[in-house]
């Protein structure tokens, strides 16, 4: 109905995990400093949108079929969007309710829910900034280019803080929670703030994909477009989660003890599960990206993926003979 990309003012920066950023224009209505920081995300799917500002923590929708809301009428008059424009647009949106609801059958529907979370204040990792240079670095060695996820940095806060990318979580673009990976390689080198039966990066899983890749890391997730579980056992909370995407679900576990013993849990849930031939110094998915490259990882999994408990059983014993 309207294209809320053209119609936000100033520079935008698209990345590949469909959220756009941009100068986010609410800040100042709240008194909060102008975001000057590209602190604004907006995920935009050609009809229907959400916005979050990742600096004064404003957020607002539009949903076609419904009206638009007070807070996605303030975003319009901000962005020079006449209000009685915005009016006919809810008036229009809302005219489109019955021809929805006749086009798209009702699905049985799981409820899944998690409660927002505030993200601790930061900046969002920029390319083009040399002070940035050490965090979009750190995320080029494990292969992950800091445009294709909202990686917030807090340079200048204090010790370790100072030294980490903060990972937000999100489900249904709502921010549920994140994790901080520091950078000193110290113990611990994460510190989580997570709730019980999220799945790490369900957000990006495309409807048209066939598969799904389910890892342990955030960063095994990162590097293959797959989700985590962000522990070593698939709780039924989140296998509820995972059997919401009707994919094809393919465990690949970190090649140590307690990773293989996942393969018992996954098969019994009916997922496949993958154990490629890699090299040993290859401990996990990320690894295998920083040492092959993504489609070849890719590639091997999808090819190494398996129902049959026998292959799975041989496969560990290779494995585990070759770590010894
Ligand atoms: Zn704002």
């Amino acid at each position: 109905m309207f294209d809320i990309l053209s119609i936000l003012p100033g520079k935008k920066k698209q990345t590949s995990s469909g959220w756009t950023s941009f100068n986010a224009i609410c800040c100042t209505h709240f008194g909060h400093r102008q975001d000057k920081r590209m602190r604004g995300g907006i995920k935009f799917d050609g009809t229907n949108w959400s916005m979050h500002c990742f600096n004064c923590g404003f957020k607002c929708n539009f949903v076609l079929g419904r009206t638009i809301s007070a807070k996605t009428r303030s975003l319009l008059v901000w962005s020079g969007i006449d209000e009685q424009q915005v009016k006919r647009w809810s008036l229009e949106s809302l005219q489109q309710k019955d021809l929805i609801d006749f086009t798209q059958p009702k699905k049985q529907k799981i409820k899944i829910k998690f409660n927002e979370h505030k993200l601790p204040e930061g900046e969002i990792v920029d390319r083009d900034n040399p002070l940035h240079k050490v965090y979009v670095e750190y995320l080029l060695s494990r292969k992950i280019d800091s445009n294709d996820y909202p990686f917030l940095i807090t340079p200048t806060e204090k010790g370790r803080m100072a030294n980490r990318v903060i990972v937000p979580y999100t489900y249904k673009n709502k921010i549920v929670g994140h994790t901080s990976r520091f950078l000193d390689n110290k113990i611990p080198k994460y510190i989580n703030e997570q709730q019980p039966g999220y799945v790490f990066n369900i957000d990006i899983q495309k409807p048209e994909w066939a598969v799904c890749i389910v890892t342990e890391g955030i960063f095994d997730a990162l590097s293959i477009d797959g989700v985590a579980l962000m522990h070593n056992d698939i709780s039924s909370d989140q296998a509820l989660l995972l059997s919401t995407l009707n994919k094809q679900l393919i465990l690949v576990p970190d090649r140590d003890k307690t990773g293989l013993s996942l393969c018992d849990k996954a098969l019994e849930l009916g997922y496949s599960v993958s154990l490629p031939n890699w090299d040993v110094d290859v401990k996990d998915v990320n690894d295998a990206v920083v040492k092959y490259g993504k489609l070849p990882t890719l590639l091997s999994i999808l090819q190494c993926a398996t129902n049959s408990k026998i292959k799975i059983e041989m496969q560990r014993k290779k494995i585990g003979k070759a770590g010894n």
